[in-house]
């Protein structure tokens, strides 16, 4: 017998036991898996709801016989609050790391002890890059689109690792906060990448790439960019763009328009929630986040703690999550068998509390897992059959790495440095800056523009532009030039004497090509 924490483990010759318990020591459930020609898997069963959900699908898979094997580990709140700042334990991460396959309940970060999602946290760790969310209407669930007979299959391809998902936030005053944003080119190609392949594997006729390109256009004008780039190899896939909040009006007012749209982090995690909501909810949005060795399986929502240990939850999404992971381990006819026995029992109205249909009783968690085991073998009449489909990723066992993989472009053109941004805590007037400046540039520099947030209000401005106590003065060698590294912290510090500098940002230039952007009304 093995007891790790909440779970003990009996092994009976090829059969294993697991119990997992809950903080009061009651068995919350239990799982006999034979142990011979299996694929083992990490499992978190998660906080909240995420155990109820998690125990419903488990149940499935095992009626289902699927060849799983769970190792179950310990991620999430409770691990947090016994000291492991990450959210794990070293062996939940070796098990991940060996594996590459993490299969996860919702996980809750606890606020207020100053520690990252762990969620994020293990994206991040693990590379995986692509976050892909599939929003299907289902028989059963109503929604203003199923009453109008509109049906959606919208395939949200986000981006995964990158954004200010980074989480990288400095006070550079007191009043000011800035969060840093990184898109890469290499990141984003294998973004892209992925995005076209699951286009191709879902028999997708058209891929949009959603952006803010249009303001954003260093960092988003990447995204896009690296999106046209990719679309040149897939020319059976029609490639299109659209301004984020442009595709946020669509997708409410016409969201069968849509097959794969791919987006960054941050624009990608709203679209997606959107999404859920014109299938239904949370409930019936599943996920998948794909590295190209470990990957995470997931529903969209959260641990739910309003519904938590009342044995209501949907645990719809979290088993669309396991067919995609089935499919991702080449698992597909597993897959169809379990999703054609969830569409068969909610075609015969079974339900869970939140389908939002007020004429059908509504099952417990438990019974509703129930309903699909009862239904294994059998086929929806009105509903598309699903398929065993093949996934779009290559799934091997990972191999452990020896070194950290680099991502960069190949053959890089030369960067010049053509000046510097000097981001200054400051009170005074826009003028007296400007002429402070000025003086200390002498012959060497130009100051070329003064903004606060964002805004030009030096040598050209509107009075009517606010201010805060943070400036951003850029100065470019006179006459225009390259200039070098040591010189700007040399210039730096004459610039430490006069003002307090918060932080200090290269102009770089690639190829001729300016890599930093105008103020606002320069
Ligand atoms: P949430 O947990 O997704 O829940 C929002 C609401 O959606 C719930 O109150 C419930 O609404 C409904 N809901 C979600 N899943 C459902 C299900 N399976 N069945 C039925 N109803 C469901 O969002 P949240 O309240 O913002 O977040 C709660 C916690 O979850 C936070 O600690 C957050 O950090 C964490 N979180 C974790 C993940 C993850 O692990 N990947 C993702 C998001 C959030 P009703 O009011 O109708 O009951």
């Amino acid at each position: 017998m093995r007891c790790i924490g909440s779970k003990k483990s009996f092994d009976i010759k090829r059969l294993k036991l697991d119990l997992v318990f809950e903080g009061n020591n009651s068995c919350l459930f239990y799982l006999f898996q034979n142990m011979s020609h299996k694929t083992t898997i990490a499992v978190a069963p998660g906080d909240g709801i995420g155990p109820e959900i998690m125990d419903a699908v488990l149940r499935v898979f095992n009626a289902a016989q699927v060849p799983l094997r769970y190792d179950f580990v310990e991620m999430g709140r409770d691990i947090y609050l016994a000291g492991h700042s990450t959210g794990m334990t070293r062996k939940a991460k070796m098990s991940v790391e060996e594996n590459g396959i993490l299969f996860k309940g919702p996980l809750e970060t606890p606020k207020g002890v100053g520690v990252k999602s762990i969620n994020v946290t293990a994206r991040k760790v693990w590379s995986t890059y692509a976050n892909k969310r599939v929003f299907r209407s289902l028989a059963g669930v109503y929604t203003v689109f199923s009453k109008a007979n509109i049906p959606i299959n919208i395939t949200v391809i986000r981006e995964n690792i990158e954004d200010t998902y980074g989480g990288i936030e400095h006070a550079l005053t007191y009043d000011v906060a800035l969060c840093r944003r990184f898109i890469t080119r290499p990141g984003s190609l294998q973004l892209h990448r992925y995005a076209f392949e699951a286009a191709r594997h879902k028999g997708a006729k058209k891929i949009a790439c959603a952006h803010k390109a249009n303001i954003m256009k260093i960092t988003d004008g990447i995204f896009l960019e690296t999106f046209y780039q990719v679309a040149k190899d897939y020319p059976d896939i029609a490639a299109s763009d659209i301004i984020v909040d442009d595709l946020a009006m669509k997708l409410v007012a016409r969201p069968e328009t849509f097959e794969v749209v791919v987006l960054p982090n941050f624009q990608g995690d709203i679209i997606s929630d959107l999404c859920a909501g014109l299938v239904g909810g949370l409930g019936f949005a599943p996920s998948a986040n794909i590295g190209d060795n470990i990957s995470i399986f997931e529903a969209v929502h959260g641990t739910a703690p309003d519904i938590a240990g009342q044995n209501k939850a949907n645990p719809t999404a979290l088993l669309l999550s396991g067919c995609m992971m089935l499919r991702h381990l080449r698992m597909g006819d597993y897959a169809a068998t379990i999703e054609n026995a969830l569409l068969f029992a909610l075609e015969s109205g079974a339900r869970t509390a939140d389908f939002g249909d007020p004429a059908t009783s509504v099952l417990s968690t438990k019974d509703f897992a129930q309903a699909i085991i009862a239904n294994l073998g059998n086929k929806p009449a009105q509903t598309p059959l699903a398929e065993v489909g093949v996934s779009e990723a290559n799934f091997q066992k990972p191999l452990k790495p020896l070194a950290h993989r680099m991502l960069r472009t190949e053959n890089p053109p030369a960067g010049d440095i053509m000046g510097a941004d000097f981001f200054i805590e400051s009170t005074k007037a826009p003028d007296e800056i400007g002429k402070e400046f000025t003086q200390l540039c002498a012959q060497d520099y130009d100051v070329t523009t003064i903004s606060n947030r964002g805004t030009q209000v030096w040598p050209e401005a509107s009075l009517f532009t606010e201010l805060i106590d943070q400036y951003r003065v850029r100065i470019e060698r006179k006459p225009m030039a390259k200039v070098t590294q040591t010189e700007i912290l040399q210039f730096a510090g004459k610039v430490a004497g006069a003002f307090k500098i918060c932080s200090i940002e290269y102009l770089m230039a690639y190829g001729g090509k300016k890599g930093y952007s105008l103020a606002q009304g320069q």
